[in-house]
């Protein structure tokens, strides 16, 4: 380090949104200090790398990324779900400074200090009021709770993050108004399990303003609605307190979109899997959630060849997607992850078999993706823009997250601007993605 210099750190944030909100406290904490980001780790002070360990692959790209790290800088603090278990990255590599777990800021923060001191003129003042955000200015992720009370035979997030610890609601409310002060025009609500904000404190209500706001996902929701900006839903469960979201929808309060990672439609597997809110109504939901917000997109996940699945689990779930008509799907091949108690489960499916199902389910949901953008073509739907170039720009519809739903590509007869919301007249769609030209600012 130049004297006199502001120490220089690089960052390395790898997993879900969730570990991107602590990389970002993380990386606030250190601004807020005077501390300086590198582009590269060659050069750079010191490297921190926010690990992910929900899968074995996901392991192995974080040990890839240390390993970088290491050959590139020498200096690396490691920290996020991996660094929970750090038996393996001690093993690979024994020279790191510090391994911590997930949200253990302060001795992140410690091992910072160690390494490289900050200066003795924290610029605090030049930290802009939302903090530091990895995400573009326009949309940001607002987490309202940490770890969860399931217990999915799958997943060790449990075991990674504890049980359900959620922010009291005017501590979430304060930061979301903070964001969009900042210029955010889109809050991303993120959890383990979204639905079940407010459990742990017994919906305890926090003053916000002039009025009481409970802990509580409806009442929380209500109240991010009220700030203007678009207000999207990830990780809900079908519990049946989620239908009250429903009329906030058409309220305009927050957007027609939910986030609901089902995992699996057969009821022999759902209970294998211990999902919660597995019921075989979720069918009758779906629908009477969209005779009431016929502009609901839904977005899942599933896992496909988990131990037990049988061929009629799997045309269960084929089916049940044919009638479900989710918008948006991602599929997983089941991979055992090392502590998950479904490692312990009969009958594990062959490989050969998983790929066969896997790439049975993307063509069937394709179809049905493809058919359900389709109907918005020669629609007018609002579009918020994420990304301009020369000739076209990118942007969202209502029903797409950033990341991983599909985009909008614009022509426009006046250059747009990334965060702008406008209306589109939407002309073609194909796969994934729809077409349109801007008929409204
Ligand atoms: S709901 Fe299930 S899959 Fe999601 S974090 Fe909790 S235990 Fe894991």
């Amino acid at each position: 380090m130049n004297q006199g210099a502001a120490p220089k750190v690089s960052f390395v944030s790898l997993g879900c949104p969730k570990a991107l909100v602590d990389s970002e406290r993380i990386i606030t904490r250190l601004r807020a200090e005077g501390y300086e980001l590198a582009r590269k780790h060659d050069g750079a002070d010191l490297v921190i790398v926010n690990t992910c360990g929900f899968l074995d692959s996901a392991k192995q790209e974080s040990l890839g990324a240390i390993g970088e790290a290491m050959a590139q800088n020498g200096k690396v603090i490691v920290t996020g779900c991996m660094g929970a278990e750090p038996e393996q990255i001690e093993q690979a590599y024994p020279n790191v400074l510090s391994i911590t777990g997930p949200q253990q800021y302060e001795s992140v923060l410690e091992a910072v200090h160690r390494a490289a001191p900050p200066l003795h003129n924290p610029h605090i003042d030049l930290l802009p009021p939302q903090g530091v955000k990895l995400t573009p200015r326009h949309y940001a992720y607002l987490k309202i709770s940490e770890g969860c009370n399931n217990r999915c035979t799958f997943c060790i997030i449990p075991k990674l993050r504890g049980d359900l610890v959620s922010r009291p609601a005017n501590d979430v409310l304060r930061e979301a108004e903070k964001l969009v002060a900042a210029g955010v025009k889109e809050l991303l609500v993120i959890s383990q399990d979204t639905s079940a904000y407010g459990v742990d404190l017994k919906y305890e209500t926090s003053q916000w303003k002039d009025r009481d706001v409970r802990a509580k996902f409806i009442d929380l929701a209500r109240e991010l609605g009220e700030f203007g900006a678009w207000v999207r839903l990830q990780y809900v469960y079908p519990y049946p307190h989620v239908d009250e979201v429903i009329a906030l929808m058409n309220e305009g309060k927050v957007l027609p979109y939910l986030d609901i990672p089902f995992q699996h439609a057969s009821p022999d597997v759902l209970k294998q899997m211990r999902r919660p809110a597995a019921q075989d109504k979720t069918l009758a939901r779906i629908k009477a959630w969209r005779e009431e917000c016929p502009e609901l997109a839904l977005r899942s996940t599933f896992i496909v060849g988990f131990p037990g699945e049988t061929d009629s689990d799997f045309q269960y779930l084929l089916d049940w997607l044919d009638e479900a008509q989710i918008d948006r799907v991602g599929c997983f091949k089941y991979e055992s992850v090392a502590g998950a108690t479904s490692n312990a489960l009969d009958n594990p499916v062959p490989e050969d078999i998983k790929t066969a199902r896997w790439n049975a389910l993307m063509a069937r949901q394709q179809k049905i993706s493809a058919q359900r953008l389709k109907r918005k073509v020669g629609t007018r739907q609002q579009v918020i823009v994420d990304e301009v170039g020369p000739t076209v720009a990118k942007g969202r519809t209502r029903s797409d997250a950033p990341q991983i739903d599909g985009s909008v590509f614009l022509s426009s007869r006046r250059p747009l601007k990334v965060g702008e919301i406008v209306t589109a007249k939407i002309e073609r769609a194909d796969q994934y993605d729809l077409h349109g030209t801007v008929a409204g600012f």
